[in-house]
């Protein structure tokens, strides 16, 4: 008997049509005593609509409003499949967040998830149900819905799949697998069969949308194996799991990520001295802003003042810029300006360590295009470049083709 989480993203359900043909399919392959949670997101674009529905009434984040509204996306989807899956004879029911006992923080927009209590899904499973949970959503412990961050779907059923020990986490979505970049900007990707939590961890937290960072990071914490694919075929994904089973995947760089949703915010003149940084960056830290890449540089002439660097998601330059002019008023600065038209492109593959000279390669691919870098970043397996935007999927074209596939042979 086998218990599995099969989670379906927002372009798989878009219509009553792609929910049908996700019915039938699930129905056709499962086995009489086989227990199956399903997860899903929002119609299509229903969670951009809905933000977008707010921003014609505010331009304020009010967290707990925007995310009771975004929630609803996935509350529509949860009750047509269910309805869905009756109609074709098999019952069904749908749950929210709370009542498949999801427990949230209390961080609107990025809500971690606390706990899990399935009872509810369990005793469901048990009256012969598919169960069909809400994606994306979760309950603090006042009562108050909290979203996940876009992609938590992804995060809630890796949770869920952990909690309830099931055998697989299975990610059907719009493309057939993690690919060694996004199969959407490079014709020239190719589909890994297998990649481990910590480079899927990487790529995910670069940029490579195809999951959400936390998702992987539910799947190692509960060891729970997860398989990326298509929604559409019933071709093989990839599984992401602790090591690799083949050697033939393990290469010195398993893929290149990129990410647009990254805002520069440079500080100048800012006082020199101990606290300072301290000051700035736990302000936004206590405010739920983010903070990735940091520089801060040396001055020769006057150094008694130093500028800070760093970069944010765009989601939060409206939140982080209310708190840089609170900052204004009680620490030296002369100014700070926000650039949103940046992006990031990195490499990753555990592969790199103890391999010299995979920095300089990819910084000489980048100078061969005329890309200028304005800040660099390195774990021990991976390497970030902040660049300008609309030099990125360059950027991603070159840096695959030159170091990913000459690397494959
Ligand atoms: P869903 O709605 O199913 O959650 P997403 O749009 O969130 O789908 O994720 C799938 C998308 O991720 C793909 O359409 C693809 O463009 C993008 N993507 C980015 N990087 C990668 C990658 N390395 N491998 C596969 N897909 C990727
Ligand atoms: N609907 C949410 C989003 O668009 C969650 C998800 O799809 O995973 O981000
Ligand atoms: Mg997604």
């Amino acid at each position: 008997m086998a218990l599995i989480v099969k989670k379906f993203g927002g372009s798989s359900v878009a219509t009553p049509e792609k929910m049908f043909n996700i019915v039938n399919r699930v129905l056709a392959g499962k086995k009489e005593d086989d227990n199956i949670v399903l997860v899903v997101s929002a119609m299509g674009d229903t969670t951009d609509e809905l933000v977008s529905l707010a921003k014609q009434v505010t331009s304020h984040p009010y967290g707990r409003e925007m995310d009771r509204l975004l929630s609803t996306g996935e509350q529509m989807s949860i009750a047509l499949m269910a309805m869905a899956f009756m109609e074709k004879g098999h019952p069904a029911v749908s749950m929210t967040g709370e009542q498949a006992g999801i427990k949230s923080s209390n961080a609107y927009g990025k809500g971690r998830i606390t706990d899990i209590d399935p009872s509810r899904v369990f005793e469901a499973l048990k009256g012969g149900n598919i169960v069909i949970v809400a994606g994306f959503q979760g309950i603090t412990d006042d009562g108050d819905i909290t979203t996940l961050g876009r992609g938590g779907s992804d995060t809630t059923a890796v949770a869920l799949a952990g909690a309830m020990k099931a055998d697989v986490c299975e990610i059907f979505t719009d493309v057939e697998g993690v690919y060694s970049t996004d199969p959407r900007i490079s014709p020239n990707a190719v589909k890994l069969a297998e990649i481990t939590y910590g480079e899927m961890l990487e790529m995910a937290r670069l940029g490579a949308g195809v999951m959400q960072p936390r998702a992987v990071e539910m799947g190692s914490r509960y060891g729970v194996p997860i398989h990326v694919r298509s929604t559409f075929s019933d071709n093989e994904g990839t599984i992401i799991r602790e090591a690799y089973t083949m050697s033939a995947n393990e290469h010195v760089i398993t893929g290149v990520a990129d990410d647009t949703n990254v805002a520069k915010v440079s500080l100048a003149g800012v006082e020199n001295k101990p606290g300072v940084a301290h000051t700035i960056f736990q302000t936004l830290a206590d405010g739920n802003v983010d903070v990735d890449m940091i520089v801060q540089s040396v001055r020769t002439i006057n150094d008694a003042l130093t500028d800070i660097v760093f970069t944010i998601t765009r989601d939060d330059v409206v939140l982080a810029k209310d708190i840089l002019e609170n900052l204004k008023k009680t620490i030296r600065m002369d100014d700070f300006v926000i650039n949103e038209h940046m992006a990031k492109v990195s490499i990753v593959g555990a592969g790199m360590l103890g391999q010299p000279g995979v920095a300089a390669k990819m910084f000489g691919i980048l100078s061969a295009e005329g890309i200028n870098i304005e800040i660099i970043s390195t774990s021990e397996i991976s390497i970030s470049c902040l660049i300008a935007e609309d030099r990125v999927k360059e950027a991603v074209h070159a840096i695959h083709d030159k170091l990913v596939l000459d690397g494959r042979g």
